[in-house]
């Protein structure tokens, strides 16, 4: 037994989908030979940064790309791009963000667990319109001379105002959009799709749907704000007279080098960035109609043997990976906790989640009686595995 598994303890079958709770993703043999080959050089940061935001811009069709330590990470850096720009002193002030345009315009439907990364930076919140509707003037109105940004979250598809909207009104007072990415993949034409909208900055997971390392991101977009994240993430150590980067000094882009920055701590090791990029490359020739295949044929397995079970209503759901959809799940199974269940769907989540081994779903909405199996993450023979859990969980 290596040490991981002896770390690890039970055995996790993970019915929830690519998420950081339960390790993220399986990364391929190729992303780890990545990483491992990377563990045997050094490298100047901010050289690898260069070369792997070259990689970066390529596959997106952004200006410049970013190597960050995850989505959630990278919104941090977009917020703190967005108010400090590219002013040292401002850069080494925040989270104190007094003074600066530091409000962050968002539809109040965005709002979301995720949204505490933009405060991080020093960002205030801005939030307009109802949970079901926005008017696009809510949005100009908001924004003035305290905004630094405009936030909306690429997965959502049934916000009234599309994101093309949201950016034609920032852009009309010269205000960057930054998207959250994360959960827009696939399709992986959102890759590109974004910045062809015209988002000024987009946050991806190298850990989701990509499956690079856990702990990797991609941010992306306009070159002068990614320099100002670059300069707020990387180790600052520096002397201006030796400081690679001393080129910005004397072409006036900063008047000089900031001190370690609000981003120091979210640092990217050379294996995750080199990891990341491996996963990257492969993400675009993926071939994501067999991939759907495949999770559809486990999805039919936990239906179908779901199927029976008194009280419970299990039946398969297809996401739609084409092109156009601004972010959705590939198939999964939807499974209805009904009142003669003798369980509720919390009851079902904590059984399942108390075997052995484990059996992670997703629970997200189990308070309206719903469990999702999401079959992303499961291996050849464990749908059949989640099936003989959830019978023995049900007492069926
Ligand atoms: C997962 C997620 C994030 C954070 O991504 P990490 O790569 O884990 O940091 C951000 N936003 C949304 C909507 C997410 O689902």
């Amino acid at each position: 037994m290596g040490i991981a598994t002896e770390l690890r303890g039970k055995r996790v079958i993970n019915a929830r989908g690519y998420s950081t709770k339960v390790g993220g993703s399986r990364p391929s043999a190729e992303v780890m030979e990545a990483m491992v080959e990377a563990s045997t050089f050094f490298v100047r940061i901010e050289d690898l940064q260069a070369s792997a935001g070259a990689v970066i811009a390529e596959l997106t069709g952004a200006e410049a790309g970013y190597v960050t330590a995850g989505a959630s990470a990278g919104l941090t850096l977009a917020a703190a791009a967005a108010i400090a720009r590219l002013d040292p002193g401002r850069m080494n002030r925040l989270p104190q963000s007094d003074g600066m345009p530091n409000e962050i315009v968002l539809l109040r439907r965005h709002r979301n667990d995720y949204d505490h990364a933009l405060r991080l930076a020093g960002a205030r919140l801005v939030e307009v319109g109802f949970n079901d509707w926005t008017f696009a003037y809510e949005i100009e109105e908001a924004i003035g001379e305290r905004t630094a940004a405009v936030f909306y979250l690429g997965s959502d598809e049934h916000a009234n105002l599309s994101l093309a909207d949201v950016v034609a009104i920032a852009h009309r007072h010269d205000v960057p959009v930054i998207v959250d990415g994360s959960m827009a993949l696939p399709p992986a034409a959102n890759l590109r799709r974004f910045f062809e909208i015209g988002a000024d900055l987009v946050s991806f997971s190298g850990g989701k749907h990509i499956q690079g390392p856990q702990a990797s991101g991609i941010l992306a977009g306009r070159r002068d704000l990614i320099t100002s994240v670059a300069l707020q993430h990387q180790d600052m150590d520096v002397y201006p007279e030796m400081w690679p980067s001393r080129g910005l000094i004397a072409d006036h882009v900063v008047v000089g080098p900031p001190h370690h920055g609000i981003g120091r701590g979210f640092k990217v090791g050379k294996e995750e960035a080199c990891g990341l990029i491996a996963a990257l490359r492969a993400y675009v020739r993926r071939d994501f109609a067999a991939e759907a295949a495949r999770l559809g044929g486990y999805a039919d397995e936990i239906a179908s043997g779901l199927a029976g079970i008194r009280g419970l209503h299990a039946r398969r759901v297809d996401g739609h990976l084409v092109p156009g959809a601004m972010g959705r799940p590939g198939p999964h199974v939807e499974v209805e906790v009904g009142p003669d269940a003798g369980l509720t769907a919390f009851e079902l989540v904590n059984r399942l989640q108390a075997g052995d081994p484990i059996v992670c779903t997703w629970e997200g909405k189990a308070f309206e009686g719903q469990v999702r199996f999401y079959p992303d993450g499961l291996a050849d023979g464990e749908a059949s595995e989640v099936v003989v859990a959830a019978r023995r969980a049900c007492g069926a």
